[in-house]
C-alpha cells in the first residue's frame, strides 16, 4: 500500500459529496475540531523495525477516519468562498495519512520524513486563524555556534502579544496587548472607552455543554497560562454556537465588576458575547422566548440602565410590573402587535447605538 492510493480513494470518495451552498463556521468549525481530536490520536513513527509493534496496527486502524475528513474537506474546499480556509488542514491531513501509511506498512525512514513534514503542516493549522503570538514559541538552538548562545542560558522574560476586543459590548473595539504569559489574569485598559477589564487566559482541556430552555451551560476545564488547572463556569443565553477544541487558547473576559462579557477563542478568532438571562418580561412576551431582539435590550439594560442609580430604580420597577403588563401582552394579540411595534423602533435605536 503506498501513500497515493490511500489518497486517490479519499478524492474519490470526496467527488460523491455534494455540498449544496458554501458551508457555514460552524461546520468548519466542526471539522477543524474532528480533525484536531484526530491528530491527537496519531502514533508517533517507532524508531525502528518490529513484525508486531502496536503503532503499526494503530496507524491501520487510524487511516480511514482521516480519509473521511480528507474527503469532506476536499468537497467542501470546491466552494471557493471557503477553498484558501481549507487549505493547510488538507495539506496536515494528506501528510498525516501518508505517515500512518508509511508507518503502517514498517517503511520507518519514510514515515519519520513524512511525520516531520505532518507536523509542520499541523502547526500552520494551528496558526491559521489566531490572535495571539508567544516570544518564547520557536524553541533556540540548544548550542548555537555562531553567536555562543546555549538554549539554557537565562533568556528575555518571554512575552505574549494577543488582538483582544473590549468586552464592553457597545465599545467592542480590537486592539493589540502585550504582557508576561507567565500569569495567567491580567488587567487591560481599553485604549478607545478608557475603561479597565480583565483578562483570564486558559488552554482549553475539556468542555462540557448543558443545553436548557433558554440557555445553554457552559464548564470549560483549563490549563492557565501558568500552568495550574482551573475550571471556568456559566450559562449563556442567546444559545450563540460557539466552537472550541481541545487545545485552544481562550481568553475570559470580565468588566471592572468581574462580570464575565464574553469568552474569545484566541486559536480560531470566533467570539462569543455572554448574554444573562434575567426576563425581559415584555419584550420577551412581544417577541417570543429566545427571539434574536432580546439581545440588545439586555445589552442596553446591563451596559447603560444598570450604570446608573435612576437606571437601577427604573429596572427594579420593571421588574416589579413587569410580569403583569406581560400577562396582557400574551393574552392579546392586538396590543401584542401594536407593543410590538413600539419595541421595533426602540431596538432600531438599540443596535444603532451599539447594543447588540
Ligand atoms: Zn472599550
Amino acid at each position: 500500500m503506498q501513500p497515493e492510493e490511500i489518497l486517490d480513494a479519499a478524492r474519490a470518495r470526496a467527488r460523491g459529496l455534494e455540498f449544496p451552498r458554501p458551508p457555514e463556521d460552524p461546520v468548519l468549525e466542526r471539522v477543524r475540531a474532528e480533525s484536531a481530536a484526530w491528530f491527537d490520536q496519531l502514533p508517533e513513527p517507532p524508531l525502528y523495525r518490529r513484525m508486531d509493534d502496536p503503532a503499526r496496527k494503530r496507524a491501520e486502524e487510524l487511516i480511514p477516519l482521516g480519509q473521511e475528513l480528507l474527503s469532506r474537506c476536499l468537497a467542501m474546499a470546491r466552494h471557493e468562498a471557503v477553498k484558501e480556509s481549507l487549505t493547510p488542514l488538507i495539506a496536515a491531513l494528506e501528510a498525516h495519512l501518508a505517515t500512518l501509511c508509511h508507518t503502517a506498512e514498517g517503511r520507518l525512514e519514510k514515515a519519520e520524513r513524512s511525520w516531520h513534514t505532518a507536523l509542520m503542516a499541523e502547526r500552520a493549522v494551528g496558526r491559521q486563524n489566531r490572535l495571539y503570538v508567544r516570544s518564547d514559541e520557536t524553541p533556540r538552538p540548544v548550542y548555537d555556534r555562531l553567536t555562543g548562545a546555549s538554549r539554557y542560558d537565562p533568556g528575555a522574560e518571554p512575552s505574549m502579544t494577543v488582538k483582544l476586543v473590549c468586552p464592553l459590548r457597545n465599545c467592542a473595539a480590537q486592539e493589540r496587548y502585550r504582557f508576561s504569559p507567565r500569569y495567567s489574569t491580567h488587567r487591560f485598559t481599553c485604549p478607545k472607552c478608557r475603561r479597565s477589564f480583565i483578562g483570564y487566559f486558559g488552554e482549553v482541556r475539556a468542555v462540557e455543554l448543558v443545553r436548557r430552555p433558554g440557555l445553554v451551560h457552559y464548564l470549560f476545564k483549563v490549563a492557565e497560562l501558568g500552568g495550574a488547572l482551573s475550571q471556568v463556569e456559566f450559562d449563556e443565553t442567546s444559545g450563540a454556537e460557539f466552537g472550541v477544541a481541545r487545545r485552544d487558547l481562550l481568553a475570559f473576559l470580565y468588566d471592572q465588576d468581574r462580570d464575565l462579557k464574553a469568552v474569545l477563542n484566541l486559536s480560531s478568532s470566533r467570539l462569543l458575547w455572554v448574554h444573562k438571562g434575567g426576563g425581559c418580561f415584555i419584550v420577551t412576551a412581544a417577541y417570543g422566548e429566545g427571539a434574536r431582539e432580546l439581545a440588545a435590550f439586555r445589552a442596553f439594560r446591563d451596559e447603560r440602565l444598570m450604570r446608573t442609580r435612576s437606571g437601577r430604580v427604573a429596572v427594579r420597577a420593571y421588574y416589579r410590573f413587569g410580569p403583569v403588563a406581560a400577562k396582557w401582552v400574551r393574552r392579546d394579540a392586538r396590543v401584542r402587535r401594536l407593543v410590538r411595534a413600539g419595541l421595533d423602533v426602540t431596538h432600531d435605536w438599540l443596535v444603532r447605538n451599539g447594543y447588540r
